[in-house]
């Protein structure tokens, strides 16, 4: 057994799980970023703040994951709203079947075999959750971005996870890709 995320097994045996992958305890203690940048991954994070105006939710996080491969497919989830219920009377959405991800995200892109698959990873969708519950999940490109808003600033720790759910889901989204690649040639 290894890490999902550094392939190395974990120093003392133990194994958490972080969007339906395995991590180590040394990816978890000292971070992810250096051993996803050997793979060909690159992770950045921004937090900011805006106090200006009576803003409900203040603290702003963007997890920004470049991936080893460009993607053929484009995707974007945010919380389901208002606005987004009106438009579903007019267009029929994709739809991954769990109730949780389904009421509570929007997918915004237009239904693809291809993008139903990528969806269908339960890993993937709660790293969507993770931060779709408060902002939103995009895909394109090479690049995967989770951005999420607070009202209540997040911990050292919290923040820590949501980097974490974010890179777990980059893996899984270039699995999926070099699964599919692989199987149309
Ligand atoms: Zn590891």
């Amino acid at each position: 057994m290894v890490c999902d995320f550094c392939e190395q097994p974990s120093p003392d045996g133990t194994y958490d799980r972080v969007v339906g992958l395995d991590m180590c305890t040394d990816c978890r203690q000292f971070g992810i970023r250096d051993p996803l940048s050997a793979r060909g991954y690159r992770v950045l994070f921004k937090q900011w703040t805006t106090f200006s105006n009576s803003e409900r939710s203040p603290y702003h996080y963007r997890v920004t994951v470049v991936l080893p491969v460009t993607l053929e497919v484009r995707l974007r989830c945010a919380r389901e709203g208002w606005q987004h219920r009106l438009v579903k009377l007019f267009r029929s959405e994709l739809q991954v079947g769990d109730p949780l991800f389904d009421d509570l995200i929007h997918v915004g892109s237009a239904p693809s075999a291809a993008l139903a698959d990528l969806l269908a990873s339960e890993g993937l969708q709660s790293a969507i959750l993770a931060v779709g519950v408060s902002g939103t999940f995009t895909l394109q490109d090479n690049q995967l971005e989770g951005y999420y808003r607070s009202a209540m600033p997040l911990s050292t720790d919290e923040a820590k996870t949501l980097i974490h759910e974010q890179a777990g889901g980059a893996i899984h989204v270039v699995r999926w890709h070099v699964r599919t690649t692989e199987s149309t040639r």
